[in-house]
């Protein structure tokens, strides 16, 4: 395959790609959509808005063609959307793409994971930010237990699925979580992930305050067990990874807010509605959906991916104070997928 490896302004190479099929979600997690906000009423893309599996396919394949590698398909939550496999196996078709993964909220997963499996996917990370019944249900604002996503889990190891698990570590919140968590994913061989909690768009009311860092949950864990670093395992990985001494299993931290990574951020985003962002925090989403519906070419295409990736000079976490979350157009985590 022919590829031309673009960069941005501050020479970060296109490497992945954030793929988000629907804005929905069968949950109202209190940090990304809080129930109070996203409520009955609340409105939804329609469907005609949503790109097709042909439009994301085609789109794909130029990604792959300008350098990317892999592919996530996030949400809202994925699996809501319609015969998701389908899609999979168009991406995991695309010549040049070593990896595909799936972020969901696992509750689908027994029904799904094996066909996703068939279709091509590699591997999958389930967000589940605490063990207990109640907490859980609270936190994901529909007071669903953990039971249904533990089974998840479970599905997607049984049909061969690498799987990470994802947990949002928020002040007050589920932090008497963090160490029963990294005991159950040590001793169930899962990779845990704490991910500092964000100020992804504005209706999560978040502040720094609440944030607890990767120091601060490093040190929990230092006093419990025995830690060693781990390398990146490739350029612009976002984890930053430590092995269990006594055990093959890794744990990770997303360390967004505590200590930015967007020097090697070679991540692009592509929302439900064919809005291409070039930073999770950066509202100001490139059109590509109406362009390709109006007659665009695959050179056209290119060429305008090209001219946004080209022109890109974010660095919001770098620059992240207090104060920043106020004044900038932020887009929902729902609408972009994390
Ligand atoms: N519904 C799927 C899920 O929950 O895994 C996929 C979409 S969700 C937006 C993607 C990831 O973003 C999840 O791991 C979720 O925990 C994380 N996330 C959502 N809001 C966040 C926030 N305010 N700060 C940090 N991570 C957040
Ligand atoms: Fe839904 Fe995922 Fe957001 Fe929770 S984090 S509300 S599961 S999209
Ligand atoms: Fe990438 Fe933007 Fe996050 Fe920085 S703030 S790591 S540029 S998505």
């Amino acid at each position: 395959m022919e590829r031309t490896i673009i960069k941005d302004k501050l020479n970060r190479p296109l490497h992945d790609l954030r793929i988000s099929v629907i804005d929905r979600c069968n949950f109202r997690c209190q940090y990304c959509m809080p129930a109070e906000k996203f409520g009955p009423d609340f409105e939804f893309l329609p469907r005609s808005a949503l790109l097709t599996y042909e439009e994301i396919e085609r789109l794909g394949k130029i990604f792959v063609s300008l350098g990317v590698e892999k592919i996530r398909i996030t949400g809202g939550e994925p699996l809501l959307r319609k015969d998701l496999p389908l899609l999979v196996e168009k991406l995991s078709a695309i010549e040049g793409l070593s990896d595909i993964g799936l972020t969901t909220n696992g509750v689908l997963l027994p029904k799904f994971a094996k066909e996703l499996k068939d279709a091509g996917l590699k591997r999958v990370n389930v967000s589940l930010d605490s063990l207990n019944d109640e907490l859980f249900g609270q936190i994901n604002g529909r007071g669903v237990g953990t039971t249904p996503v533990l089974e998840g889990i479970e599905a997607a190891k049984q049909a061969g699925l690498g799987v990470k698990i994802n947990m949002v570590v928020k002040k007050g919140l589920n932090d008497t979580e963090i160490i029963p968590m990294a005991e159950y994913c040590k001793e169930h061989g899962l990779e845990l992930r704490y991910i500092e909690y964000m100020d992804v768009g504005s209706t999560n009311g978040w502040k720094m305050d609440d944030v607890i860092t990767k120091k601060q949950i490093y040190h929990l864990l230092k006093e419990r067990f025995e830690l060693e670093p781990v390398g990146p395992a490739y350029f612009g990985e976002v984890a930053k990874l430590y092995k269990y001494k006594d055990k093959a299993v890794n744990v990770g931290f997303i360390t967004s807010v505590s200590e930015s990574f967007c020097s090697s951020c070679t991540r692009s985003r592509l929302s439900a509605n064919g809005q291409i962002f070039t930073c999770l925090f950066n509202g100001n989403g490139h059109d590509i959906r109406n362009f390709m519906r109006n007659g665009a070419t695959d050179e056209q295409i290119t060429e305008r991916i090209t001219a946004i990736w080209n022109g890109r000079d974010d660095r919001y976490s770098d620059e992240r104070t207090a104060e920043t979350n106020n004044n900038r157009k932020k887009i929902e985590m729902s609408y972009i997928g994390g």
